[in-house]
């Protein structure tokens, strides 16, 4: 594997590389020291608003092209403290090589979270079981139907919550912390009241907290960002229901490094 390219901006720094059979991945260095590392070469999910997986799978990478990125992220000067695996691909499809990575990373003193759709199921109880240091299980609707439309590839929302619920209910509330559900908001599709509402009840009712995401407008993608308004309103009634809520950092909001538009940096599609 080798760097290809380095894209910088103010904030984060996205490194191309490139893989033994000619393929590319992404790696992005957030400010702060974290770096978020891609477990597949495309991905099988097919999120709808995103463009890491627009052209679909290709393949699993390795352990070593896992680890690899962190090593030449690492050889390029740059300080990593926590790992992220929320680059392109579902970390739980190519579980067997993630879960040795997470080991590899966990032994040398880093943090270690995730974020996933939580599919498939047996490999997301596993990631539960694990000595992470934190799971954003991304639901992005509370509605079956409609989480199909944006997660193609994907569990119900209950069976999920069943699982997660299951697993935190004997936990000591710092353990609690250390998952969320990870929430896109996408306008006119899962940003109505009455859906806000729904999340609202799901999140009271695990003690989850909710990481509100903003919509990274992709060219090709017909999806619209939630405005600045209604997004902060939402994230205010998060607040008031005493949900602890994170907004989008202003590191995911970006072209370079933003959620979903990994790969547009390589393909001719743009950021609007
Ligand atoms: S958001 Fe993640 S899981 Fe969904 S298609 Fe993109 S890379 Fe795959």
């Amino acid at each position: 594997m080798e760097v290809i390219k380095v894209i910088q901006d103010e904030l984060n720094n996205l490194l191309e590389i490139k893989t033994e059979d000619g393929y590319t991945v992404e790696a992005v260095h957030y400010r702060g020291n974290t770096l978020c590392v891609s477990s597949q070469v495309g991905c099988s999910i097919r999120c709808t608003f995103c463009a890491s997986g627009m052209n679909g799978f290709i393949r699993n990478l390795s352990f070593q092209e896992i680890v690899d990125q962190y090593r030449l992220v690492v050889e390029s000067g740059y300080e990593v403290k926590n790992i992220t695996f929320a680059g392109i691909g579902e970390p739980l499809l190519n579980w067997q090589n993630v879960k040795t990575s997470f080991e590899y990373f966990k032994s040398l003193g880093l943090k270690v979270s995730f974020y996933t759709t939580g599919f498939p199921i047996l490999y997301f109880r596993q990631l539960l079981d694990i000595n992470h240091n934190g799971v954003t299980l991304s639901i992005h609707s509370v509605y079956d139907e409609k989480r199909k439309s944006i997660i193609p590839n994907s569990q119900k929302v209950e069976e999920l919550l069943e699982i997660l619920e299951e697993h935190i209910k004997n936990l000591s509330s710092r353990k609690k912390k250390l998952y969320s559900l990870g929430y896109l908001l996408i306008k006119d599709i899962n940003d109505s009241e009455k859906e806000i509402e729904e999340l609202i009840r799901i999140s009271k009712r695990l003690s989850l907290s909710v990481s509100l995401l903003k919509y990274n407008e992709v060219e090709g993608i017909p999806y619209k960002t939630t405005p600045d308004k209604e997004y902060e309103a939402i994230f205010l009634k998060l607040r008031e229901c005493d949900i602890k809520t994170t907004l989008s950092n202003r590191y995911r909001t970006r072209k370079i490094g933003g959620c979903g538009t990994l790969m547009i940096n390589r393909l001719n599609y743009t950021t609007l």
